[in-house]
């Protein structure tokens, strides 16, 4: 196939109905392996040219694994057809009136338009803390921490001023849900197992890594005996557990808690909100808190022709009042029911409504350490839940080459207590100095 300049982004009209897909995350990349099987033109659109698969950030970020191992290229991931187009692009807003979409390089017009953007992180309009903080929701981010921690401790060791360098090795994580957790759990075991190795000058035991919490407890979306559990977990790695307790300014060194606390960091993390990635153009009406509002067959609210899927997606149950949660398995859910439901408009059917098919939540509390809730009431934690935490993450990892890579990382770091990536490739510069405009012009929600 050759490229055709006379056709907008070169994609070539079709006798078969062109369905655009903007994001290839969990929901648009089991959409498009789907679709391209039946009688359609798939149009793929993403910022990158790869899927990135979110649970295992943190790994990247605490360098127990390379990012490549947890990416996958969006181009090899789908089935090579002839109907199958993928183009890195931004799509920076949609024309209902058109049936077309507007990208960095010119419009594509669509039969079906699928929004599966995902979610960003929500700073909750505090731009101090969007400015200096470290959010994790993209690998660039998960490097960019990596860095940020890794330097810090070169930093750390070249240092006179003790509270400077106790600022530099501390870190403060905002936010007790899985992420949150999982981070504290990972650096507390940097802290207690590899980094004596590597800085022997300096006493780690002044490390103090921070989790705070603005509710009761942690966990907060799984069982309070999960919760709990994992704050025990967390307290034995000597994670110190801050509940009740909000975050209200932190201007790169100093966070103020709404208590009057002051804790000293240059590494905040922020795990504490996510909100959608909502495209420029359709109403207000459409949104609601950042998601589109769609009904049980995904069309986004005043459209037949744009559907929602994954994060973005609002589906209200009679469970979840405030729409499903925004959790891969309702994203790999949508994306696989949407495929079949296009076919069935395409055919004259009846759309089939979406039920969401809950397998249970999960959240790994460093070694040997897991909390699995299952449907039907079973919970268990310890070491059987963080071996049944590794097989689902494997399990679900894109490509025979990650899952083999990250099952080998996992062992070599199980048993030698050791990690590979310990490495300052790009170099973290903090974005007061990249971006010198952010004082008069900050960066808007979810920007980083
Ligand atoms: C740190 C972290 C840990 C998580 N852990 C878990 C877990 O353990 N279990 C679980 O079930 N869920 C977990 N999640 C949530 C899970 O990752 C999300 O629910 C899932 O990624 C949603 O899939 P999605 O397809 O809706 O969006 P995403 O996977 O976020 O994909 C969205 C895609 O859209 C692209 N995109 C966005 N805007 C545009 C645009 N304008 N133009 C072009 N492309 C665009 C992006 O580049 C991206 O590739 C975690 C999330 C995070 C951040």
């Amino acid at each position: 196939m050759t490229l055709d300049d006379s056709l907008s982004i070169h994609v070539p009209k079709s006798d078969w109905p062109r369905v655009v897909i903007i994001g290839g995350g969990f929901a648009g990349l089991k959409l498009s392996r789907s679709l391209v099987r039946k009688k359609f033109q798939v149009v793929l659109i993403d910022k990158h040219n790869y899927h990135g698969f979110q649970p295992l950030l943190y790994q990247v970020a605490t360098a127990g694994l390379e990012p490549d191992s947890i990416v996958g290229p969006l181009r090899q991931h789908v089935e090579e057809r002839k109907n199958f187009y993928f183009r890195m692009l931004n799509v920076k807003q949609i024309l209902p009136e058109k049936k077309s979409v507007a990208t960095d390089v010119g419009e594509l017009e669509y039969d079906h338009l699928v929004i599966a953007t995902g979610s960003k992180s929500n700073f909750f309009g505090n731009k101090d803390i969007q400015r200096h903080s470290f959010p994790l929701k993209k690998v660039t981010e998960a490097l960019d921490l990596r860095s940020q921690l890794l330097q810090n401790f070169e930093k750390s060791v070249l240092t006179k001023d003790i509270r400077k360098r106790e600022a530099l090795m501390n870190v403060v994580i905002v936010g007790g849900g899985p992420t949150g957790v999982e981070l504290a759990g990972a650096i507390a075991e940097l802290r207690n197992h590899v980094l004596p190795q590597d800085y022997p000058e300096l006493n780690l035991k002044r490390m103090k890594i921070y989790l705070v919490e603005g509710a009761g407890r942690l966990l907060g979306a799984m069982s309070e005996s999960s919760g709990k559990n994992a704050q025990a977990y967390l307290e034995k790695f000597d994670v110190s557990i801050i509940l009740n307790k909000l975050v209200q300014t932190y201007d790169g060194e100093t966070v103020k808690l709404n208590d009057g606390t002051q804790l000293y960091t240059t590494t905040l993390i922020w795990a504490a909100g996510v909100m959608g990635n909502t495209v420029k153009g359709l109403p207000d009406e459409a949104v609601e808190r950042s998601r589109y509002l769609v009904n049980e067959y995904g069309q986004v609210k005043g459209y037949e022709d744009i559907f929602a899927v994954g994060d973005i997606a609002c589906l209200k149950t009679e469970e979840h009042p405030h729409g499903l949660p925004m959790l891969a398995p309702v994203a790999i859910q949508q994306g696989k029911l949407l495929a079949d439901n296009l076919e069935r408009l395409r055919e004259g059917k009846s759309m089939k409504p979406f039920k969401y098919l809950d397998k249970g939540t999960m959240a790994t509390v460093g070694r040997n350490k897991a909390v699995v809730e299952l449907p039907g009431g079973l919970r268990f934690g310890g070491f059987f839940a963080w071996i049944v935490w590794m097989f689902i993450h494997l399990l679900y990892i894109i490509g025979f080459r990650n899952k083999f890579i990250i099952f080998a990382n996992w062992f070599w770091n199980y048993v030698t207590y050791d990690r590979g990536n310990r490495v300052i490739i790009r170099t973290y510069k903090p974005k007061k100095n990249r971006d010198r405009k952010t004082e008069k012009n900050p960066p808007k929600d979810g920007e980083s």
